[in-house]
């Protein structure tokens, strides 16, 4: 089933590919087609592995088809430092994917020729209050350190590029933009078939057993061999490996999009048509599509109604953010899931010998999972997982997983006083 999100409904229509029929085999069997599989699938393929990838519904179907569509290359709650304390000298390869990971993401849609109204304008991240710009200075210091395009911005530029004020300054990474992420998807799937990938949709992978060296996948009307597996399952996991849905905390995130804004209205805002997430704990995001419609997205406090009540909550938060008392209906409002690591980095999961989760996503997945995916691709040529960028983690439940889970929920209300009171 195809969700009903604002990226379904404007990609380019695609054939679609066919599902599972008999038996295949492969140097490299990938499980999932959002951007970690589709990435790590074509990057293998392009270096010459045989590869199957294996949809349970469409391309897109998850995370990579809900998203924003903000292109971010960086991490949500750690910067360089941070993560040279946290890992030491395994720092810095992770530390370079990520800095390249937005360059990474517009180099495949360029040389893949992707439609996906792809835009490298730069993502912005104003400062809601005195501290948050202090820290954008040393987010500026230390990405800018690693050569990136970055750049401080004090209140007036940032009220100059966004057209709205009351920001305390803030700062832009000129590598990031925006895309839209149905379009991305689907243009990695048909670049890694012409690559010689075997993509199936339609084709949940019900079972995974070892036989001899191999890894044996079966799904309704086939099976596919390979010696390595990877599994780029993320929050829709569901219960194909135990313990693996435990291992992550699911967020649901709603996004919206309203309709198409006059002319006279859409050129006042955001006039480079960057991406935009503030520093507010409740994040408060927005940016346009093609069409001059406004995004922006929510998380629930409670989940009982939260589909008809979210979505409206999150437009009164525009129209009031941005000044637009006219700002015009939701077209479209949908969901869709996340997996958050307890230290908002991306991770590998070694599950058995030859078989491989891994996550990036943390909210900053559509540039994240696709330099994983070129890490994953290297794995399946034969580098060590060890020697990978992405930390390499045992599959452990996190602790009081179920109470865990709805943390996010019950630290929302705390997080919108404390956003209030530091904005003042
Ligand atoms: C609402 C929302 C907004 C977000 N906004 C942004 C943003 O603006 N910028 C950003 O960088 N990140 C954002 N993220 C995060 C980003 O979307 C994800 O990090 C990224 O899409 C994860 O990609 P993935 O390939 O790991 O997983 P997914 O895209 O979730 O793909 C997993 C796939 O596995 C398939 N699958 C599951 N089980 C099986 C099985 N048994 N057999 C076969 N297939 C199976 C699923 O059908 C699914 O297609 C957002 C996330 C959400 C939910």
């Amino acid at each position: 089933m195809t969700p009903r999100t604002l990226w379904h409904a404007t990609a380019a229509p695609v054939a679609g590919f066919p599902a599972l029929k008999g038996a295949e085999e492969a140097d490299l069997l990938v499980i999932g087609g959002g951007f970690a599989g589709l990435s790590t699938a074509l990057h293998a393929a392009e270096a010459g592995q045989s590869v199957v990838l294996l949809e349970a519904e469409r391309i897109a179907h998850g995370a990579s088809g809900r998203n924003a569509g903000f292109v971010v290359p960086n991490f949500a709650k750690v910067d360089p430092d941070g993560i040279r304390a946290l890992l030491g000298e395994r720092a810095e390869p992770l530390i370079r994917m990520a800095a390249g990971s937005g360059d990474l993401v517009f180099d495949l849609i360029q040389r893949h020729g992707m439609s996906c109204d792809a835009a490298q304008v730069g993502w912005i991240q104003p400062s809601h209050s005195i501290a948050a710009f202090a820290k954008a200075k040393e987010r500026v210091r230390q990405w800018g350190d690693l050569g990136r395009p970055v750049e401080l911005l004090d209140a007036q530029g940032v009220t100059l590029l966004t057209g709205v004020e009351g920001w305390r300054g803030g700062w832009i990474d000129r590598s990031g933009g925006v895309i839209n992420p149905v379009g991305y998807a689907r243009g990695l799937a048909r670049a890694g078939a012409a690559a010689g990938v075997r993509v199936f949709e339609g084709s949940p992978v019900l079972g995974l057993e070892k036989v001899g060296a191999d890894w044996v996948a079966r799904t309704l009307a086939g099976q596919v061999r390979a010696p390595k597996v990877v599994m780029a399952t993320n929050a829709y996991v569901g219960a194909l490996w135990p313990g693996l849905a435990r291992s992550f905390f699911p967020l649901r995130v709603f996004q919206v999009a309203t309709r198409p804004l006059p002319l006279a209205v859409r050129s006042r805002l955001l006039p480079g048509g960057q991406a935009v997430s503030d520093t507010r704990r409740n994040l408060f995001t927005f940016r346009f599509d093609a069409q001059n419609r406004l995004i922006s997205g929510g998380m629930h406090i409670l989940s009982l109604g939260a589909g008809a009540r979210v979505p409206r909550v999150i437009h009164r938060r525009l129209a009031q953010f941005l000044s637009l008392p006219d700002l015009p209906p939701l077209e479209f409002a949908w969901s869709g899931m996340a997996s958050v690591m307890p230290d908002f980095l991306p991770r590998l999961v070694e599950l058995a010998p030859g078989l491989v989760a891994g996550f990036a996503c943390n909210g900053r997945g559509i540039a994240l999972t696709t330099a994983m995916g070129r890490e994953l691709a290297d794995w399946a040529l034969g580098k060590p997982l060890a020697d990978l960028a992405i930390p390499l983690r045992k599959a452990e439940e996190l602790p009081f997983h179920a109470l865990s889970r709805m943390a996010p929920n019950v630290l929302l209300p705390i997080s919108m006083i404390r956003d209030r009171l530091e904005s003042r």
